[in-house]
């Protein structure tokens, strides 16, 4: 299965290669494949394959680009990718096969599921690293193909909690009402649960901005992290107090006499009702609730209502538990009730993730979900997408299970699953019972570019071009829609996953209706999404390429337009508005509870997951690089060093963590950064250190999000 190095594409035809740069010899721009950065970047022809260089030019990182995007070009030659087709034989084994023998078994082992136990058993997982094009046609094949309502995807897993959080304050979810460059330019920020240091380096220069300016930065994290130690005021709360420290500096606000009133009266609702439960969270209960000391708390309050402008910016930390949506409510609550929200460089946001876990979100692969961010359980928004697919509404499913109910419920009520662009075996809480799930399924299809985990349990394993290889859009962390050049020819042997698809529709009785061409593609996810909460429908393959990206919500009979005469994107939300009923954000009334596992004498030590610089997510593509596998070769398990020394463990030795759903062996870090009541492990890695084989997937009620970020787990020398 080894592959040749990746020849240049030839220059696209088409307005999407038309601009800024589709020369072979210059390179061809394009962006990044990780994370939700989306950072720019050229592609050009180097003696041993593609070589990446920076593109100053793009405005999101000016040039620069972390370990990991620049040596994402490894991946497009690795020699371990899948060239062909894999199907097990009857001695249960993966086995070349052809394409047609590969997509005819693919077709006939979900056709045999449903005739036997209905469309309902038939699932799909998608991915939040899938372009807008991809997600937008994975959620249509299962709707209208197989019309099965069990369609979910990993994006579950890292934004949901707060997108809820977001439609319920502000009645629309984009991660950053704001373009990133506004972080530079604000008086104050307070960074929850982020280590933008380590998971995209590239928007460092944000924080370092702000500084610049006479801004302060406030880190919330358990960890003292690279980030934290940017910081003018690091606070480092037990794992799962989020909610509470939110709930507490609210409270001084309050006491200080430091809310906005003029705001809280002319532009929101709820104030009242929310009141209570705040002042119920008085300084020192805080401080015991969260280990945050008081005067901590109080300088907090000072920075961020002192500074002219601030926000709160939320990622995975706070919203990883199963109260992820209530505590992303609460740090809004606080945003709104100092008028730090609909005017320029103050707001809240959150840090998105997954390289489309914007755009991932918007259109269809998840399991309540129409294009344009519709709900599947509007009347209105299924008449309006069924008459773009040219199907009944009536005929189209209702919403699914989530992501992880949908992982726990395979071999069960769903008991075929197509899969593409995800790795849950490494990925998923609980991973060892979601492997043992997936193993027990009647099929298994798993579209990859790698033979990853999860495909490697496949039925039939369908490889596929990535990034570099195919055209695409993705959505960044800013709500920017930005166009992913193909700059390579894929390796022979590999299909896009657009092809995959039309394939199977066609094989499934759909001959029509899944084209391969992306813009057209494209084109059709515009009408989709018109008149919806994400509006595309003025955005275009052209207009990306001329103006570097656009910005959702853009609709195309928009009263904005640009000097061109094109309706004109919207890179900062709710400046007049809330996209609520009534114009006005929504206080929500929240609550500190405990986390779903708290310590207890069999179980006495938090445990946190996370990333680290030089691998991403479940690896499969970092994994395979030999310069980011060099630098993280491998799992280890951080703790401080008087946890040590009560363990008797030195660096380096193995350590055991033991969680009520199993055990994981790693080195020990041995590090003052952390709480010393907290050990902290990288999820990247399959096998004896999978952090994932112990962590909790008790679900957050609103939004379905697992609580990765904390669970009760037992320490020993291994
Ligand atoms: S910060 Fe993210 S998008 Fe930018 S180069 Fe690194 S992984 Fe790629």
């Amino acid at each position: 299965m080894s592959t040749p190095p990746a020849a240049p594409a030839a220059p696209q035809s088409g307005p999407g290669a038309s601009a800024p740069v589709a020369s072979p010899d210059a390179g061809v721009d394009t962006h990044c494949p990780y994370c939700a950065l989306q950072c720019g970047m050229t592609l050009r022809p180097g003696p041993g394959g593609p070589e990446v260089v920076e593109r100053p030019a793009f405005p999101v990182n000016r040039g620069a680009l972390c370990g990991k995007g620049r040596t994402s070009a490894e991946v497009l030659s690795s020699a371990v990718r899948l060239t062909g087709p894999l199907v097990r034989g009857a001695d249960g084994d993966l086995a070349p096969a052809s394409w047609d023998e590969a997509l005819d078994r693919v077709a006939a082992g979900l056709l045999r599921v449903r005739a036997a136990h209905g469309r309902d058993a038939v699932g799909v997982f998608g991915g939040g690293g899938l372009t807008n094009e991809k997600a937008y046609a994975l959620g249509k094949f299962a709707r209208v193909v197989l019309r099965t309502s069990q369609i979910d995807y990993n994006g579950r897993f890292c934004m949901s909690s707060a997108a809820v959080a977001h439609q319920r304050a502000f009645g629309l979810d984009r991660g950053l009402p704001f373009p990133l460059a506004d972080i530079g330019a604000t008086g104050c920020v307070i960074l929850v649960g982020s280590n933008l240091a380590d998971t995209m380096p590239p928007a460092l220069r944000y924080l370092t901005e702000l500084k610049r300016n006479g801004g302060t930065l406030i880190v919330v994290d358990p960890r003292r992290t690279r980030t934290a130690e940017q910081a003018d005021l690091h606070l480092q709360p037990r794992p799962g107090t989020d909610l509470a420290l939110a709930l507490g500096l609210l409270h001084l606000v309050v006491a200080e006499g430091r809310t906005d009133a003029d705001f809280v009266a002319a532009r929101t609702t709820g104030w009242e009702r929310t009141l209570p439960g705040v002042m119920a969270h008085w300084p020192e209960l805080v401080e015991r609730i969260t280990g945050v000391p008081v005067p901590q708390l109080r300088r907090a309050v000072a920075l961020f209502c002192d500074a002219p402008e601030s926000m709160v910016l939320t990622a995975r930390g706070p919203e990883q538990q199963a109260k992820g949506t209530d505590t992303v409510s609460a740090w809004i609550n606080l945003c709104l009730a100092t008028g730090r929200a609909g005017r320029p460089l103050s707001g809240y946001g959150c840090l998105t993730g997954q390289g489309n876990g914007q755009g991932g979100r918007e259109h269809g692969q998840k399991a309540d979900q129409l294009p344009g961010y519709r709900k599947l359980d509007d009347p209105a928004a299924r008449a309006h997408v069924a008459a773009v697919w040219g199907v009944d509404p009536d005929g189209l499913p209702g919403p699914g299970r989530s992501a992880y109910e949908l992982l726990d419920a395979l071999g069960r009520d769903v008991r075929a699953l197509l899969l593409m662009g995800s790795n849950p075996v490494v990925s998923a809480p609980r991973a060892r019972h979601v492997a043992e799930r997936i193993a027990a399924l009647d099929f298994l299809a798993v579209c990859d570019v790698v033979l990853s985990e999860t495909a490697a349990l496949a039925d039939v394993v369908l490889p596929v071009t990535q990034w570099a290889e195919e055209t695409g859009t993705t959505t960044n962390l800013e709500g920017r829609v930005i166009l992913r050049r193909k700059a390579v020819d894929p390796p022979p042997g590999v299909r896009t996953d657009l092809e995959v698809l039309g394939a199977l529709a066609e094989r499934l009785g759909h001959d029509k209706g899944f084209p391969a061409d992306p813009e057209e593609v494209f084109d059709e996810l515009r009408r989709a999404s018109a008149g919806g909460p994400a509006d595309y429908s003025g955005i275009s393959y052209a207009r990306i390429a001329a103006e570097d990206g656009v910005f959702w919500p853009c609709p195309q009979d928009s009263a904005e337009r640009t000097p061109d005469g094109e309706p004109a994107g919207t890179p900062r939300l709710f400046l007049d508005r809330f996209a609520t009923p009534d114009g006005r954000a929504r206080f929500t009334p929240v609550q500190h509870r405990p986390a779903a596992e708290e310590p207890t004498p069999d179980f006495p030590y938090y445990l946190t997951t996370g990333r680290v610089l030089s691998q991403y997510q479940s690896g499969a593509q970092t994994r395979r690089v030999r310069e980011l596998n060099e630098a993280a070769p491998g799992p280890f398990v951080q703790l401080h060093p008087r946890l040590a020394d009560r363990l008797g463990v030195a660096d380096g030795e193995p350590l055991a963590v033991t969680s009520r759903r199993g055990r994981a062996v790693a080195p020990a870090r041995v590090s003052p950064a952390i709480r010393p009541d907290t050990v902290f492990m990288p999820f990247h890695w399959p096998g004896e250190g999978s952090a994932n084989t112990l962590t909790n997937p008790a679900l957050d009620p609103a939004s379905r999000m697992p609580e990765f970020k904390v669970c009760a787990v037992r320490v020993e020398k291994a």
